[in-house]
């Protein structure tokens, strides 16, 4: 398990690569913006020319992709990664992508004796940097533990969470929660200056009271109270994730409806021309409403 490709050098994709390279794996790696590919180069990388040869010969061919339609055709195109693969060799998506779409991968690369693992990942750039992610497992057991030594370089909270689709299902309800917390953090703060507290004072108290959550103590130090709202985690993503969980809910006839009303809140933020900010960006929305600006 030496030879590695890794196809989506991202936010997210780039620095996981970048720990694969020093760990002294064999390394190919594919991405459509040449800039990130030649950062990779100068790490110690292969460039491959498409998916399908940056898969020839490779035991394990990791993907970080924005959503399952790229997915999908980063699998099965003609240059794609199924057309350069080999019995024995698996494939790792680590994209948040639907379980649907995911069991339609797996039953692909088996036609071809290929492996597939759903292996959603949770953390931010700053974990992805670190090499310190929680990582959601889902396929066969015997498979992720012959995956596992790789896996510990991109992160360190490793869980096998059932069969093929459990990773994606598992981490559609993380990002539920983050998309609602973050969208939460952003109206209350809000109020809060509007109401003349200090943005600083709210997130020490908060953060030692019942109030706290990853969203504030993560994303507002970093992005909010700095006024940087580079991603990230973009908002286009969490849009993306919130729509896997109300597509997910209508096929299990559930309602979600603080999801529902995040998602509108992440909408707004896209219509005005933020899709590509970090998801701390929606509260310049809220900022604008109020005539106010939380920051330190
Ligand atoms: P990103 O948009 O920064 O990176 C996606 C990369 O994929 C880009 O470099 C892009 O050029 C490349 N790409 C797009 N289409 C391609 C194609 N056809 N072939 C090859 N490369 C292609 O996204 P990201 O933030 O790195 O997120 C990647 C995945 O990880 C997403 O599914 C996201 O939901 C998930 N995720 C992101 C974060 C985060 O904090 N950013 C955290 C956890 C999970």
């Amino acid at each position: 398990m030496k030879n590695i490709a890794f196809i989506g050098l991202g936010a997210m994709g780039k620095p996981m690569a970048a720990n694969i390279a020093k760990a002294n794996y064999c390394l190919k790696v594919f991405d459509l913006a040449t800039i990130a590919v030649e950062e990779m180069v100068a790490l110690g990388a292969i460039a491959a020319t498409s998916p399908c040869e940056a898969a020839l010969d490779c035991d394990i061919i990791f993907m970080s992709l924005p959503n399952a339609a790229i997915v999908g055709s980063v699998v099965t195109a003609d240059n794609g990664v199924l057309a350069g693969s080999h019995p024995g060799q698996v494939i790792i998506d680590l994209s948040s992508v639907t379980p649907g779409h995911t069991k339609k991968m797996a039953a692909l690369a088996a036609t071809k004796g290929v492996e597939y693992l759903d292996a959603p990942v949770s953390g931010g750039v700053a974990g992805a940097i670190a090499g310190t992610l929680t990582i959601m497992i889902g396929g066969e057991l015997a498979v992720f533990e012959r995956c596992q030594e790789i896996l510990q370089v991109i992160g360190k909270k490793l869980y096998h969470v059932g069969a093929v689709g459990a990773g994606d299902t598992l981490k559609l309800v993380n990002n539920m929660l983050l998309g609602i917390n973050m969208a939460g953090v952003a109206e209350a703060l809000t109020l809060g200056v509007k109401a003349g507290l200090d943005p600083k004072i709210m997130l020490e108290v908060i953060g030692v009271s019942s109030g706290r959550s990853y969203a504030l103590e993560a994303k507002v130090p970093n992005f909010v109270l700095k006024g940087n709202f580079e991603p990230g985690f973009a908002i286009d993503l969490q849009y993306k994730d919130l729509e896997m969980a109300t597509q997910t809910a209508k096929e299990l006839g559930i309602p979600v409806m603080l999801t529902t009303l995040a998602q509108q809140v992440y909408e707004t933020a896209r219509a005005s021309n933020l899709g590509r900010k970090d998801i701390s960006a929606i509260i310049t929305v809220l900022e604008k409403l109020a005539d106010v600006e939380v920051r330190g």
